[in-house]
């Protein structure tokens, strides 16, 4: 039997999918693709005779249904989701989905776009004595975020943060994240469409951010990351170090 194969297509540039997403997609004989946000270049990595279906305007069941219709008529069919599918993928619901109509899966990963945005700034978020943790969030939308998870809670450990799916409400993210104990002069960066060709970036502080972001029109696909990470001060990790052991390396 053939199989749906849910491949992650990186944050923007073709060239970021992997190699395993890319042999998926030129087998695919069926791609659902996220049309609003992944690079319609990479399906000119598939077949002519491929046949597309743009998820954007599609129900859950409509996407499922795709999928088996697809494998029923003996073809590999492709879910290509953006960046990685792990990061509010919305890909739970769908392979609950294929556990109950009984249709076999397999998981390609992607590079992620907070990945795709650190590439971009040349950064690490995971400082040596700056900070060694990463929270991932996002300000409630339409799906809402469990209170225990508010911004301003996670802002107390003044680690590493990047905010998804918020950009549009960056001043209440601000608000939110000196209200929990960041200072103003923390630094924050904004990157859109990291790794696309129309990518932008703006770097600030958190006093500034909201007003430069506006400023450069960024109202979606952009990711709010902040903390010390950013700033000048850093120490040399002792990875490379002549006394430790090279293990790690
Ligand atoms: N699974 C995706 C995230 C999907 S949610 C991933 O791993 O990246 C969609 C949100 O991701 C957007 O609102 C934006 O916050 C972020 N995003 C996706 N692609 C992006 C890119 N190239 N640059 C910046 N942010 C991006």
């Amino acid at each position: 039997m053939t199989k749906v194969h849910f491949v992650g297509a990186g944050p923007g540039d073709k060239e970021l999918i992997t190699l395993k997403g890319y042999q998926l997609l030129q087998q695919a004989g069926v791609v659902i693709y996220a049309g609003s946000l992944i690079n319609l270049e990479l399906l000119a990595y598939c077949q002519p005779t491929c046949e597309f279906y743009n998820s954007a305007t599609m129900t859950l069941s409509e996407i499922v249904d795709a999928m088996e219709q697809g494998v029923l008529a003996g073809k590999e069919v492709v879910r290509l989701q953006t960046g990685d599918f792990s990061i509010y993928g919305s890909i739970r619901e769908q392979i609950e989905e294929m556990k109950k109509r009984q249709l076999e899966f397999t998981c390609t990963p992607g590079v992620s776009s907070f990945l795709g945005a650190a590439a971009s700034l040349g950064v690490e978020y995971t400082v040596p004595e700056v900070s060694q943790s990463v929270i991932i969030t996002r300000m409630a939308g339409r799906t809402p975020v469990p209170a225990r998870e508010s911004i301003r809670s996670y802002a107390q450990h003044q680690t590493s943060m990047v905010i998804f799916l918020s950009v549009q409400s960056v001043k209440e993210v601000v608000r939110e994240l000196i209200a929990g104990g960041y200072k103003p002069t923390t630094p924050v960066a904004v990157v859109y469409k990291a790794t696309w060709q129309d990518e932008k970036k703006v770097v600030a502080t958190l006093a500034t951010i909201a007003e430069k972001v506006l400023e450069a029109g960024i109202r979606k696909t952009a990711l709010i990351m902040v903390g010390d990470f950013l700033g000048e001060e850093f120490y040399y990790s002792k990875l490379y170090h002549e006394n430790f052991s090279h293990e790690y390396r």
